[in-house]
């Protein structure tokens, strides 16, 4: 490898990028080949601009060559090794040791932050080469164990380390703190509405997906968005996946291992949730990777784009296909939907009448179903509260840190059982798995088949009643699938969209 290493990204890969300078007489210009995208072309006139900050005016004709030829560069990330490349060309820098160098330059010579870093870091360990970075991105890179890096301010600063005048800053290797997770809004912040937070509690647990219907203001939001603070905290695997995708995107590392909640508007791109475009960037459902992803008023979604998420929820991973290539992002979430209960929003409220036809009703009906309904495991009406019954909730209720405390005990549990065949929750089990694995008394069994029969649950259905049977059992410290342990999850199945 070329003395000057760089770095392009190809979805969340870093692939390293040799620069080569040559600089002949004549009049001045500079050209830039190999596949350089129009960031990689204006940083010309950065490169040229931060030279000068450092004592270096550009003469003559300047040839940029980026190899490998065939592969495609983009990215203001380029800036810093084209200047270096450049400087070792007028001979004004020396030779020196092997590295990886990325970062934006300013016209002044300071170094911004860009994306990647985080998977520059992954390729220098690998190669086993420092890598120079823009100070900005230091707090990212110090989460990846194991990489030599280097933070610098300017040009100038890195000038002056190269030529071994000054000392340069190590990264310091982090971890993320430990730091209790602040739950907003909290579990005891919502009033009533027992059977929805026993349903986010058992949703949380096993990472099931969830559908909850309730007329407009009757709270289904602020639980979708409470049950983020009882998920369990990311691990460090967890986390630096997360970290991966972000500093893609150039976005900075979120503090502690609190996990993503992003949520998407009816109104969004396919492209927005699930990645793509001419850069192949990742969408909201990989943002959300090891997290929820929340579509709020989800019959509202055109049905092409619920058609898209398919896909990326049953593989966990979203691949993108263009004629710049293919790449993977990952998109393990937990998927939490609301919804009104029919299309006036009163079906089933205590205070106002719904004036939906019979065929409005059935129309509705038909939304609340389809290949992402299909992937929902629990159904639950968060029905609106009366003025009256709002006022009489006025102890406080339990909080999201003690609910946490017992979904993090029954996700221990499945991760010991499931450990030796490749899982670590209940939802994430196969029919095949679940077949095979969750096995019923007689009794229990016929009791099942009776309720299969009665609410003609197809092998699906079956599957899905008892994977969340599976986590309410876990919850309870059961080692077995009881009969109220299915009962509760049949609860799951009828709720919702009927009443
Ligand atoms: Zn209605």
């Amino acid at each position: 490898m070329n003395e000057i290493g760089a770095v392009t990204l190809r979805g969340m890969e870093a692939l390293p990028v040799e620069v080569e300078v040559e600089i002949t007489g004549g009049l001045f210009f500079i050209s830039i080949v190999g596949l350089p995208d129009a960031a990689v072309k204006e940083s010309r006139e950065r490169v040229r601009a931060a030279l000068r900050s450092v004592g270096l005016p550009l003469k003559g004709r300047v040839a940029v060559n980026l190899a490998p030829a065939d592969l495609p560069k983009e990215g203001a990330l380029l800036d810093l090794p084209i200047a270096l490349a450049m400087m070792r060309g007028t001979g004004m820098l020396k030779p020196v040791r092997p590295a990886f160098y990325m970062g934006e330059l300013a016209l002044d010579g300071r170094l911004r932050r860009v994306r990647g870093a985080v998977p520059a870091a992954y390729l220098a360990r690998a190669r086993g080469l420092p890598l120079y970075i823009p100070r900005e991105n230091a707090e990212e890179v110090g989460l990846v164990k194991g990489v030599e890096a280097y933070a610098v301010g300017s040009l100038t600063e890195l000038a002056a380390v190269l030529r071994g005048e000054t000392e340069a800053s190590p990264v310091t290797v982090s971890s993320a703190p430990d730091a209790p997770i602040e739950a907003d809004p909290d579990f005891s912040d919502i009033k009533g509405q027992a059977a929805a937070r026993r349903a986010a509690e058992i949703a949380a647990a096993g990472h099931h997906n969830i559908l909850l219907v309730g007329s407009p203001g009757s709270g289904k939001t602020l639980i979708a968005k409470a049950m983020n603070g009882i998920l369990p905290p990311l691990s460090d695997e967890e986390l630096l996946e997360t970290l991966l995708v972000r500093s893609t995107l150039g976005l900075p590392a979120e503090p502690g291992r609190r996990r993503p909640f992003r949520t998407v508007h009816f109104t969004a791109s396919s492209v927005s949730i699930c990645g793509g475009g001419n850069s192949l960037r990742p969408g909201e459902v990989s943002l959300a990777h090891r997290g929820v992803l929340f579509l709020d008023e989800f019959t509202e979604f055109r049905r092409d784009l619920t058609e898209s998420l398919r896909a990326p929820l049953e593989d966990g991973q979203v691949v993108i296909s263009r004629a710049a290539g293919t790449v993977t992002y990952p998109s393990r979430v937990l998927l939490i939907l609301a919804a009104n209960p029919c299309a006036c929003g009163h079906l089933g409220d205590p205070a106002e009448k719904c004036i939906c036809s019979g065929v409005e009703l059935e129309r509705y009906r038909r939304k609340l179903s389809g290949p992402i309904l299909d992937r929902v495991d629990l159904q639950i009406a968060v029905p609106r509260l009366l003025t009256e019954e709002l006022l009489s909730f006025s102890g406080s209720a339990e909080s999201s840190a003690a609910i946490r405390e017992r979904v993090c005990r029954a996700r221990r549990v499945q991760q010991k059982r499931w450990a030796p065949c490749g899982f670590s929750c209940n939802a994430e089990l196969p029919e095949k798995i679940v077949r095979r694995y969750l096995v019923l008394s007689q009794e229990t069994l016929d009791f099942l088949a009776g309720m299969a029969g009665r609410l003609r649950l197809s092998g699906r259905g079956i599957s899905r009643v008892l994977k969340v049977a599976r986590t309410i059992a876990d919850l309870a410290g059961e080692p077995d699938i009881q009969k109220p342990h299915l009962a509760e999850s049949l609860m799951y199945r009828r709720q919702g969209t009927t009443t």
